[in-house]
């Protein structure tokens, strides 16, 4: 079966699919992008060095709101919330509420109201890179429903789905299966209402009720939902869950070492009016709760470490998913990138396909950092006992693993050459960078690649056994 998934070479996107020769997020390494971010240092706050970073720290600016009647330039809506968030709690805001904002609010977040990815946009990731990345998905999700015995009714949950690329990628790809995309009902995950309309239309949707954010996608005649989180997907239903480059926009704490313990970095508004870096005069209470409970690092790891990259909203995100799985059946999916290892600070800005300072312009720059898989695997294990966790492997060992190169091949059979250019050099960005075994590359040197900076995981329900392909 898995033969004829990967080998059949009706593809109606191939026909329309370039590969834009774009940069992802992890095109460069998030530790070199920080050098840029902070303000200089102003001179009443001492500044604290460390490699790649200044970071600026203002005791005093806890206790005295800053003067903000020198503004230069315009604030947008914003900045102008953010501003007044610091002004009336008094002080400064952590970076992970500072990141929330930015990303999510509701009137001005990045991700809220416009389409960002793609050569217009501000990076691109692997569904839009290639159709063969959702395919190998949908490879994925077969592989394991047949494990968890063929159910007649399978809710598969797609968190993040951008422009629901991946989504109707999959669905083309596993349109000969029947019995399967007959069982799904498909629920997406998504917070940005232009988002939503742009998956509503890729992914060919007629609606039923928009009232309810119900509709039937015509791609495989599936019902499609939409939710703002998952804790609104209903339960008690066997559970597929994807969730690709989702994890690193979520919200992280982060923590610095200092003489006075494990002090926070939070954003201020300096008397120029400019936002900038501070660190908390002591431990504020998420470092101390944080730090207690980052107990997957050991004493040894955190006593070398000077910072520290915590995501509590990722911790409890993969609690309520293996909370599900552990009782529903099923499993998930999460690559993203990342590090098998605790995350020191990784935080990036990126607009129009380049770093950015972090806090330039807040709302016009997606914001993300580095996904910590331990912490996934340890939230996933301390939640659920009827859960196992897989992996992390590297995207390149992932889809080789499931077959990517006979894909590949299969659909170079049937495709005219520009077509079968554009086939190889997104095959190349999906695996490339160090380990792509499976497939004789071009000549010339290879593009930069996903393969081994975006890492796959795996936590199933113990009764489905190992997913592919992890075995
Ligand atoms: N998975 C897609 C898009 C990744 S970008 C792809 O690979 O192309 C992150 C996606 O998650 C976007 O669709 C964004 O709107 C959504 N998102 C980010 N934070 C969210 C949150 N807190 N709740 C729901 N959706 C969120």
């Amino acid at each position: 079966m898995l033969r004829k998934l990967l080998t059949q070479t009706s593809s109606r996107r191939l026909l329309f699919s370039g590969v834009p020769p774009l940069f992802s997020k992890s095109t460069i390494s998030p530790f070199s992008s920080l050098s840029s971010s902070p303000e200089p240092p102003s001179s009443e706050s001492p500044a604290v060095e460390h490699p790649g970073t200044t970071i600026s720290i203002d005791r005093s600016s806890l206790y005295t709101p800053p003067d903000h009647s020198h503004e230069s330039t315009p604030d947008s809506e914003l900045v102008k919330h953010l501003k007044s968030i610091i002004k009336f709690r008094g002080g400064p805001i952590s970076v992970a509420e500072y990141m929330e904002e930015v990303l999510t609010n509701p009137k001005a977040g990045f991700y809220m109201n416009r389409d960002v990815f793609g050569a217009q946009g501000d990076f691109i990731t692997s569904p839009e890179v290639s159709q063969m990345f959702g395919e190998m998905i949908g490879v994925w999700t077969v592989c394991l429903w047949e494990q968890m015995g063929r159910p007649e009714r399978v809710n598969l949950v797609e968190l993040g789905p951008g422009r629901g690329t991946l989504m109707a990628d999959l669905l083309r790809g596993t349109s000969k299966f029947k019995n399967f995309t007959e069982s799904l009902h498909i629920h997406l995950v998504e917070c940005s209402p232009a988002l939503q309309n742009l998956q509503h239309q890729n992914l060919k949707c007629t609606d039923e009720s928009s009232s309810e954010k119900k509709a039937v996608s015509s791609l495989a005649g599936t019902p499609v939902h939409w939710h703002a989180t998952l804790q609104e997907v209903p339960s008690g239903v066997p559970t597929l869950i994807i969730a690709h480059e989702f994890y690193d926009a979520l919200p992280v704490h982060q923590f610095q070492k200092s003489t006075r313990g494990w002090c926070e970095k939070m954003v201020d508004v300096g008397e120029d009016s400019k936002f900038r870096f501070v660190l908390s005069p002591q431990p504020t209470p998420a470092a101390l709760y944080l730090m207690k409970r980052c107990t997957w690092a050991t004493p040894e790891e955190r006593e070398k470490m000077e910072h520290v990259e915590i995501s509590p909203k990722s911790m409890d995100l993969t609690q309520e998913m293996a909370k599900r799985i552990g009782s529903d059946g099923g499993g998930a999916l999460i690559i993203d990138y990342g590090m098998n290892a605790i995350i020191s600070d990784s935080l990036q800005a990126i607009r129009k396909h380049k770093f950015v300072n972090i806090l330039d312009d807040p709302g016009s720059a997606d914001l993300s950092a580095y996904v910590d898989f331990p912490s996934i695997k340890h939230s996933a294990e301390e939640a659920s006992e009827n859960v196992s966790v897989h992996g992390p492997m590297t995207q390149s060992q992932f889809l080789g693993s499931l077959g990517i190169n006979f894909r590949v091949d299969a659909l170079l059979q049937n495709c005219n050459d520009e077509q079968a250019e554009s086939l190889r050099a997104g095959y190349w960005q999906l695996v490339g960078d160090g380990e792509a075994p499976f497939w004789e590359g071009p000549n010339e040197q290879t593009p930069i690649g996903m393969g081994t900076r975006y890492l796959a995981m795996s936590i199933v329900n113990k009764n489905q056994g190992i997913p592919a392909p992890f075995q």
